[in-house]
């Protein structure tokens, strides 16, 4: 067919949709472009009278994971158990989840991330601003916890004031440590301490799950009778350390107090019924745990706690 009046432009474009004209790049109706791989940044729900707001703060994928969730596992029980789960041997992902809590009175954040940028960014995209953060609550001392508190040497958090155990702070500030003295030593005048049992606020309690830190804890939430524990980093995987609480983990300092407090800790969240976000978990890192064989068996959540 012979077409008046068409400019070359106009006659590539007629061509690329021939079914056998040659392949022409660059052409803007040839396809959507690719976007990269994407995940949700924030996931928010009500507990009671509390809203919850967990946040992807960080992500990354490590190698060899049987050398940090499998040191006293044989090699074969580990490839075995991963394989059941459709999981890799070689490679695993990390996630980074503080949790933002609302109280009604106050905004609570548990943990800072692994930096000052990463943090504000995952507060920004969920919608609250740095300087809102009333108090933050450090569940442990290790750099990816404590990463966010200072920008360069001004804290992140200009209103906030901070709570930790008693426990974990005198640890820290007895053993040399680069992270803790440039994000947590400038604070010192403005940590309270607690001890297990003690509440940060009301309705958030304190509770000890020490071994993978001295004085590591998690926190119990309830409001209106909803209970939620963010349980930090008492299991970091969802079956190699749950499934398998005994398996050594490379970053539990006391290795036997860990799992003994993995132990205690999951067979009450799986006696109670109580949800949980764990820190390291498959974001949005929220579900329950019932008990399965010697171990455990995580449910991620779906849509119960949208229901609130
Ligand atoms: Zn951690």
């Amino acid at each position: 067919m012979k077409t008046p009046f068409i400019s070359r432009r106009h006659a590539l474009l007629a061509a690329a949709a021939l079914p056998f004209a040659p392949a022409i790049t660059g052409m803007a109706h040839a396809g959507a472009e690719m976007k990269g791989a994407a995940t949700p940044q924030f996931n928010r729900f009500k507990l009671g009278g509390f809203e919850v707001t967990a946040l992807l703060a960080g992500t990354r994928t490590v190698e060899k994971p049987t050398e940090i969730f499998g040191l006293n596992v044989d090699p074969a029980d580990f490839t075995a158990v991963s394989e059941a789960a459709f999981l890799p041997t070689d490679k695993a992902q990390f996630f980074f989840t503080p949790t933002v809590v609302n109280t009604g009175s106050e905004l609570v954040l548990f943990d800072t991330g692994l930096n000052a940028a990463g943090i504000t960014a995952a507060l920004a995209a969920a919608g609250y601003t740095r300087d809102q953060i009333d108090t933050v609550v450090l569940t442990h001392m290790h750099g990816d916890h404590i990463g966010g508190l200072m920008t360069e040497t001004t804290p992140t958090f200009a209103n906030a004031r901070y709570v930790t155990g008693a426990v974990e702070h005198n640890h820290w500030m007895g053993a040399a440590n680069e992270g803790f003295d440039k994000n947590v030593r400038p604070l010192n005048d403005k940590i309270s301490f607690v001890d297990d049992g003690g509440a940060v606020s009301g309705g958030i309690t304190a509770v000890a799950a020490a071994g993978h830190t001295p004085g590591h804890m998690g926190y119990m939430l309830e409001s209106d009778g909803a209970q939620l524990m963010l349980i930090a980093d008492l299991a970091n995987h969802y079956v190699w350390s749950l499934a398998h609480p005994d398996w050594e983990v490379r970053f539990d300092m006391d290795k036997a107090a860990a799992a003994a407090t993995r132990r205690k800790v999951l067979g009450m969240l799986a006696a109670d019924r109580v949800p949980f976000i764990g820190y390291h978990m498959p974001f949005p890192a929220l579900g329950y745990v019932e008990t399965r064989g010697d171990g455990f068996q995580y449910v991620p959540a779906s849509y119960q706690l949208m229901m609130g």
